[in-house]
Order: C-alpha cells, then sequence, then structure tokens
C-alpha cells in the first residue's frame, strides 16, 4: 500500500467535516514531488511521482486508506466575523504517521467544489501553488514550523479569474489543519461538546504534556500562546509577512499555514505591507505580533465554556494567559535577533543595540536579509566594513557598540562568525524569483521553479554562482505587491 493512513479526524462526529471525493481533472500532469519529505511519511516517492501518484494527487484516484473529508470552520477575515468557512477547495485525504514518530495530515488544495466552497470554483491557478510550493519549503528549509509541500501537479484545466489561467493542486502536510477558527465555529453555534472533543483531540495530537496538567485546557491555551509567540518571533527575525493572518488561518499546532498573498521583504520597512488586499495595512510586519495577540483572544473566547462554568472567572482566567503573550513574544524576539547579531548571553541593553541596528537598516533602506548577511561575515572575514555599508553616519558608533559587546563574550570572532553564518540566511524565496519562477510555469516552464526550489533548500549556504538567488532586486524587479490569486 503507497501510503499507510491512520485517520483520527475523520473518527470525529460527523459534524466536523463532510464526507466527499475531489473532483476529477480532465489531465493530471506532474510538476514536483518532495523526494525526502515523501521518505519521512513513509510514502514511495516514485511511486508518487509516477503516473498514478499524479492521479491520486490530482484527486481523480483515491488511495486505499484514504477517509477523503472537507472540514468545517468559521473565522475573522480582516477583522470580520464569518460565520461559516470550511475547506472549500481542499480535501483532507487522511493522516500518516511518520518516521519521526508524528501524524501528519495530507490535504489536496484545488481539489473541486465542497459544501464550503460558497461562490468559490473549488480550484486553484498554477501560480498561487507554484508560490506555496517554494514558499512554505523554503520556510521549512529555514526551520520555521510550517505546512510542507509534497508534490504539485497540473490538472490540464482552466481556472477562471480575472483572466483563464491553468489550474494546479497542491498536496499540502501539516500536523493538523485544526485552526483558531475551527474552534470558532464550535463556539459559535453553541455546541460545547463540540469544543470539548476538539479539544481533547488537540491536546492528545499537539500538546499531549498538557493532558497531565491540573487544568489541561488552560494548559493548552498557554502551549498555543507559547507557540505562536515563538513562531511570530521566528517570521519577524527573517522578514516573513504572512499577508492574511485571519483567525482560520492560524493554526493550533503552531505551524505556518495559508501561503497566499505572504512575502519577505527585500528592504527593510516596518510598516511593509504587499497583499493587493490588505487596504488598511493590518496584517503589516509590525502588526503581525499585535494580530497573533487579537487571534489568540478570539481563541480564548471561544474556550470560555471549558474553563470554568462561571462566566466571569472563565473570562478572568483565559485574560491572565492571553496577558503572557507580549512578554513572551518579546522574549522569543529578542532571543531570536541576539542570536542574529552573534551575542549568546543576554543584558538588558541588548535589545536596544538591537533596535538601533534596525533603525538602521530602515533608514537606509538596507535589504533586511543581506545586511544581517554581511553582519555576519564581519567577524571572521574583519573585511573592510565601509565596503560593506553605505550607511549614515549612525553606523560607526553602532559598530563600535557592537563590538564592543561582542568583546564581553568568550567565543573567538571565528566562532561567532561562524555562528552568526548558520544563524542569518543568505537565501530566501525573493519576490521578485518567485515571480520569475510562476511566470516561467505558466509558459509550460518549470526549470527556473525547480531551481529555485532546489537552491532554497540549503539557505544558509553561498557559493559560487549563487549571486543571482541572493541578491536584492534591481529597482525594475521589485515587487510591489502580491496577489491572493485565490
Ligand atoms: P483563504 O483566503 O485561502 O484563507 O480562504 C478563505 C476561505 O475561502 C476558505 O474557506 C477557503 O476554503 C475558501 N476559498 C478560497 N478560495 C476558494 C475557491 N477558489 N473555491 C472555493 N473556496 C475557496
Ligand atoms: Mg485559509
Amino acid at each position: 500500500m503507497p501510503l499507510q493512513f491512520d485517520n483520527s479526524y475523520a473518527q470525529l462526529p460527523d459534524r466536523f467535516y463532510t464526507r466527499l471525493s475531489p473532483v476529477p481533472v480532465s489531465s493530471p500532469g506532474p510538476i514536483r514531488v518532495n523526494r525526502e519529505l515523501a521518505q519521512l511519511l513513509g510514502i514511495d516517492a516514485d511511486w508518487l511521482a509516477s503516473a498514478t501518484g499524479t492521479r491520486v494527487v490530482a484527486g481523480n484516484e483515491l488511495p486505499e486508506g484514504a477517509e477523503p473529508i472537507a472540514t468545517v470552520y468559521a473565522g475573522h477575515q480582516f477583522g470580520s466575523w464569518n460565520p461559516r468557512l470550511g475547506d472549500g477547495r481542499a480535501i483532507l485525504l487522511g493522516e500518516v504517521i511518520a518516521g519521526d514518530g508524528e501524524r501528519y495530515d495530507i490535504q489536496l488544495k484545488g481539489s473541486g467544489i465542497t459544501p464550503y466552497s460558497r461562490n468559490g470554483d473549488g480550484r486553484a491557478p498554477l501560480g498561487p501553488v507554484l508560490r506555496e510550493y517554494i514558499v512554505s519549503e523554503a520556510m521549512a528549509a529555514l526551520g520555521i514550523p510550517t505546512s510542507r509541500s509534497l508534490a504539485a501537479v497540473t490538472t490540464g484545466e482552466q481556472v477562471y479569474r480575472e483572466q483563464p489561467l491553468a489550474g494546479a493542486i497542491l498536496a499540502r502536510v501539516a500536523k493538523s489543519h485544526i485552526r483558531v477558527g475551527t474552534l470558532q465555529y464550535f463556539a459559535s453555534v453553541g455546541d460545547v461538546d463540540g469544543i470539548r472533543l476538539l479539544v481533547d483531540h488537540v491536546i492528545e495530537r499537539h500538546y499531549p504534556e498538557a493532558a497531565d496538567a491540573d487544568t489541561p485546557v488552560l494548559a493548552m491555551y498557554e502551549n498555543i500562546i507559547r507557540s505562536q509567540a515563538e513562531l511570530i518571533a521566528h517570521w519577524q527575525s527573517i522578514g516573513f509577512i504572512h499577508g492574511v493572518m485571519n483567525t482560520d488561518n492560524m493554526l493550533l499546532s503552531g505551524e505556518t499555514i495559508d501561503y497566499g498573498p505572504c512575502a519577505f521583504m527585500d528592504r527593510y520597512d516596518s510598516a511593509m505591507v504587499f497583499s493587493s488586499i490588505d487596504h488598511g495595512g493590518r496584517y503589516a510586519y509590525r502588526n503581525q505580533p499585535a494580530i497573533a495577540h487579537w487571534n489568540l483572544a478570539a481563541l480564548g473566547n471561544s474556550l470560555l465554556p471549558l474553563l470554568d462554568p462561571d462566566q466571569e472567572k472563565a473570562t478572568e482566567i483565559a485574560q491572565n494567559a492571553l496577558n503572557q503573550f507580549p512578554d513572551l513574544f518579546f522574549e522569543a524576539f529578542f532571543t531570536r535577533m541576539r542570536a542574529k547579531l552573534g551575542l549568546i548571553t543576554a543584558e538588558e541593553s541588548d535589545t536596544e543595540l538591537v533596535q538601533e541596528w534596525l533603525d538602521l537598516l530602515e533608514r537606509n533602506g538596507a535589504d533586511f536579509t543581506l545586511a544581517f548577511r554581511r553582519l555576519a561575515e564581519l567577524p571572521a572575514a574583519r573585511k573592510d566594513i565601509a565596503v560593506l555599508f553605505d550607511f549614515d553616519d549612525g553606523y560607526t558608533d553602532w559598530l563600535d557598540k557592537w563590538r564592543a559587546r561582542c568583546a564581553r563574550e568568550s567565543p573567538s570572532d571565528a566562532e561567532r562568525g561562524a555562528r552568526m553564518l548558520a544563524t542569518n540566511p543568505a537565501l530566501i524565496p525573493r519576490n521578485h524569483l518567485v515571480e520569475a519562477a510562476i511566470e516561467a510555469g505558466y509558459a509550460g516552464d518549470f526549470e527556473p521553479f525547480h531551481r529555485l526550489a532546489d537552491r532554497l533548500a540549503h539557505p544558509f549556504d553561498f557559493g559560487a554562482g549563487d549571486i543571482d538567488f541572493a541578491r536584492p532586486p534591481r529597482a525594475e524587479e521589485v515587487v510591489q505587491q502580491t496577489f491572493c490569486g485565490t
């Protein structure tokens, strides 16, 4: 059997989902198979790349043991409540237990209409599938918890947006697809049993240690708060802008999901927004921590019936947990930033040192990724720093401070440099490269896509020939806006 399914979500009562199969497509064609991920999941990569595997990813054939479902959820989209969303263009085939002992969902995205499609066609154009593949895998290579991309196929059909576009399907893998919005759905319909069943499921699956706590529901909530603080700190540390941090796009597992209009910053601009639909800048780079906090408040609201029978007491319990978020984020963020500056110990004044560095980058319009990378090259190479940065006068003062701070720690320059190079990536999925790969893909040429995906698997290495992957966009290449393209 090519896939060893062990499905748990499909054992929950049927009000959690609708059982249905993917809608077959006319002419499935392979794009890419993630061999390393297939191996982790115990899936034969050759089978996955075969005509049969391609048909399975396309939804034309169901593998044995699959129990296909579309799950129901709700959510706040750009702050507005939507009482019923659900998998409108995705089908969960089932779960497998991987070589690392973890349980993973295997989901098809773009697999046709479901009862939750509303006015949508249930399909995905090729461009967003390629973007999600590239960016999610780049995030994984950067060490960031994320959904993964197992395979992508073309459908041979057209998808109609502003214009007809080639259709594609992505096989997505995640530790689960349970969202803040999933709990919100059951809370909003007053289904306390449903909340309880889902919470038990989440604890067993993602936070088993919470089961032993005095108050498991609260312990789970605190764990989710902590994992989101870590996740957003990680995003901020590499300049990742999610773009649609709706509550239905936040997973309880703490993994990044929904690579719609996401983008990495080139030039450091803390107010940066890429998404064409984010008119108010709600999901700007610098707002991401506050939005996560907001989403976690919505989660807390959904948990109230389980936290205490007394509504007021329940609210107080949730509020106390939620109030920890700013400090947890602050701690997680500065821990990452310290490491990026090559520091191992913590001093109180480090936050100032970090902030001054970021201000320097912002004032001088520096490329976020390369500025850190070049700083990482300083300790070992002892290059003439004036050559490395074309910054204002504040730079030499800052550098003196940084060097003095480094001197208060024991590691040698060489050691510090090596550590910084392993912490500050040389390569990120640059928007102009992603766009070029997508454009070529639409023209039937997947080589730029493969090259980019291959190269981004090793973001901390920089060798001869990598300059075009690493360099910032030229003025005419800069991508100003990204589109959901759903
Ligand atoms: P997203 O913006 O990708 O988070 O999607 C928000 C909601 O719209 C989810 O319930 C999706 O399943 C649904 N949706 C997005 N695109 C489509 C589509 N093309 N067809 C049907 N449903 C969709
Ligand atoms: Mg979504």
